[in-house]
């Protein structure tokens, strides 16, 4: 027996321990999980799920601003990542970047949003930090210094145990899978030559830098 084609690698994400890596199945993300947010989009707060392919993870420190857009939008999220059973084992910061256009020109078409969301290099995310993801503290962006998105995380509509449990209606949640598990208001452009600060107390931060060149 013999592979037709290569075999695609596993993406594996850098945990804060060293040396230990998470391997990745599926990225799921919810929409409208803050009433903040979901009303500076002029949306109803009624929580929305999508996903993302692995390979639009990455934890590199620069990011080439992507093609077929020009007005790219950093949403700041808690990631909660999946261990056995489906159970949160880890957590981390993430950036769910979105082509805020294409996602325009797509909702008025009713279509689906992956040309938006689902990129290579859509999904930026600190390290991963193992044990139950924190209910509350603050979840923050700043861009270049300047804070854009603050909240709490206890201001999500729907808490993590209960995004769990709305994706389980759909989906069998296994070992491997991500949760991006949405964002708070102030969504914004980044420009070539940003950097953006994505923090949540007590997980490990990052920061990541749009190239200048395209
Ligand atoms: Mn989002």
């Amino acid at each position: 027996m013999s592979d037709f084609i290569a075999a695609p690698q596993t993406v594996r994400l850098a945990m804060s321990e060293p040396g230990v890596f998470f391997p990745v199945r599926r990225i799921f993300c919810i929409g409208r999980n803050y009433a903040d947010h979901a009303k500076e989009m002029g949306a109803p707060a009624e929580a929305i799920f999508f996903m993302k392919p692995a390979e639009a993870l990455t934890q590199a420190a620069r990011i080439d601003y992507p093609g077929a857009t020009s007005d790219l939008h950093h949403e700041v999220e808690m990631v909660v990542a999946l261990g056995e059973g489906g159970k949160p084992v880890a957590s981390a910061v993430g950036i769910d970047l979105t082509r805020r256009d294409r996602q325009s020109e797509m909702k008025a078409r009713s279509g689906p949003w992956e040309i938006a969301k689902a990129f290579e290099g859509s999904a930026p995310i600190g390290l991963l930090q193992k044990g139950l993801p924190p209910a509350s503290g603050r979840i923050a962006l700043a861009v270049n210094g300047e804070t854009r998105q603050s909240a709490d995380l206890s201001d999500m509509l729907i808490p993590v145990d209960g995004i769990l449990a709305a994706l389980s209606q759909y989906f069998e949640l296994a070992a491997g899978d991500l949760i991006f598990t949405g964002t708070p208001a102030g969504v914004a452009a980044l420009q070539p030559g940003d950097t953006a600060q994505a923090e949540i107390d007590g997980l490990p931060s990052f920061s990541l830098t749009v190239n200048k060149e395209r």
